[in-house]
């Protein structure tokens, strides 16, 4: 633990530019050490695990309460300051050890391990939940009850994740859990948007001791049947055409950034005809007044493929027609200046599987199982996306309860069932960081006693 926490440390220092050299290409995920430490069913009977799910369920109204608490605590990406010392504070007052603010902004704090007792591992389990929401900043936040919903901007997406994040923090101290792997919970910021990952990137740059977690898991938005181990990836594209820009009238038939970018977002459709990848024009924006050619005009891509060939070749095809539109309409015009194409990088999400025969995907489909639901194994964008390409174990799951409207201004969360996705949460994460012996001896006891 000590030698682990000391790399983070002295990691910190690192840029991260140096986790853009390490994770460019997904690796193969790792097999390896949480696998012996991650069956369930020896787990569920346990004296110390029966205590910690009545906790969760008696804790019910006190976990929505701090759902609430949150989503009124605005963290648009990239401003997530307020909530952050917020969750720190939790952080210490519960008990967690080395709380901490990264550099970006992530919150982390540690349970620690067995540490040097025989059968310790030291390498961290990690559970996550972002902080942010897309919301932009002076975005009102009023609750408003409706039957067994709450509506409210970044409730379920990731008011319920943070939550139960604390939740399951708070659940473990209490009663006592001590475990094989240090367990590092992480509130992450920049997962949204153009955030880009960047809290989880940071986390696992090149240096950080970070790169040996064992198991990784994300607690993001609701539900308790969602396994997300595949890791959809994204690029994020700006383009913008720029041209001499003129009047209306007195330039007739003048080049046009904004006839050239509507014919290539026109086009953009048949890059993705198949369900496997997807297209996005998600912002677009240009020009001064309506009686004038715009001098330049711009559009945010977001492009979506399961495998990172997919999307190379997606990005390729993308600025082509970009490029291409732009040429035809200089053509068209044949007079001013020659439109230009220029574009810019402005997200790049990595994409990989943890398969599902993994320990940590297994114990996932056991713990839902074992709590009545029915797996549903998908596939998504997440802050697991950046362990999975660097091959290191990590799923999406759910916070319990049911949640809709999510990214829009009528967003709900319903609590019903909310303590189901908090004590599945809380079973991975005892599969994955493993209960020391003496902790799984107590079945016997549990079983001769009650
Ligand atoms: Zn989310």
């Amino acid at each position: 633990m000590r030698r682990w926490f000391s790399t983070v440390r002295t990691g910190l220092s690192r840029a991260l530019k140096d986790y853009k050299d390490s994770a460019g290409s997904a690796a193969p995920p790792r097999s390896g050490s949480p696998g012996e430490a991650m069956k369930l069913e020896e787990l569920v009977d346990t004296a110390l695990v029966r205590k910690a799910r009545a906790a969760i369920h008696s804790r019910d109204d006190e976990t929505f309460a701090e759902q609430l608490r949150i989503a009124t605590i605005a963290a648009p990406t990239g401003e997530e300051r307020a909530r952050a010392a917020y969750i720190a504070r939790r952080f210490v007052s519960m008990g967690l050890v080395n709380t901490t603010i990264d550099r970006v902004g992530n919150v982390l704090g540690t349970l620690p391990g067995w540490g040097c007792e025989p059968g310790a591992d030291h390498s961290p389990v990690v559970v996550s939940a972002h902080l942010d929401t897309i919301f932009p900043v002076g975005t009102p936040i009023n609750l408003r009850r409706e039957e067994n919903r709450v509506y409210a901007p970044g409730i379920t997406d990731n008011s319920r994740g943070v939550a139960a994040l604390l939740r399951v923090a708070e659940t473990l101290i209490e009663t006592d859990c001590r475990l094989r792997h240090p367990l590092v919970f992480v509130a992450t910021v920049g997962e949204e948007g153009l955030g880009d990952l960047r809290g989880v990137k940071y986390l696992f740059r090149r240096g950080s001791g970070f790169e040996e977690t064992a198991a990784f898991i994300a607690i993001d938005g609701a539900g308790s049947t969602r396994i997300i181990h595949s890791a959809i990836g994204a690029r994020r594209l700006r383009f913008t055409i720029v041209g001499s820009g003129g009047h209306s009238w007195g330039d007739r038939g003048m080049a046009s950034p904004s006839i050239a970018m509507g014919a290539a977002i026109a086009r953009l459709v048949e890059l993705a005809p198949d369900r496997g990848s997807a297209v996005n024009a998600g912002r677009l924006g240009g020009g001064t007044s309506v009686n004038a050619i715009p001098s330049d005009c711009w559009c945010e891509v977001d492009l979506r493929a399961r495998n990172g060939g997919r999307l190379e070749v997606l990005e390729r095809q993308t600025r082509e027609l970009f490029e291409e539109a732009t040429r035809e309409e200089t053509r068209r015009s044949g007079w001013g200046v020659p439109l230009e194409c220029r574009v810019e990088r402005i997200g790049d999400r990595p994409c990989g599987e943890t398969p599902a025969g993994n320990p940590l995907v297994c114990a996932a489909v056991a713990a839902t199982r074992f709590l009545g639901e029915t797996p549903d194994l998908g596939a998504s964008s997440t802050d697991a996306n950046v362990p999975i390409s660097l091959g290191i174990p990590a799923i999406a799951i759910g916070a319990g309860g049911y949640g809709g409207g999510v990214h829009t201004h009528s967003e709900w969360y319903d609590n019903t069932n909310g303590a189901r996705g908090i004590e599945r949460a809380l079973l991975i994460t005892l599969a994955a960081a493993g209960l020391r012996p003496v902790d799984q001896l107590s079945v016997a006891r549990a079983s001769t006693t009650e």
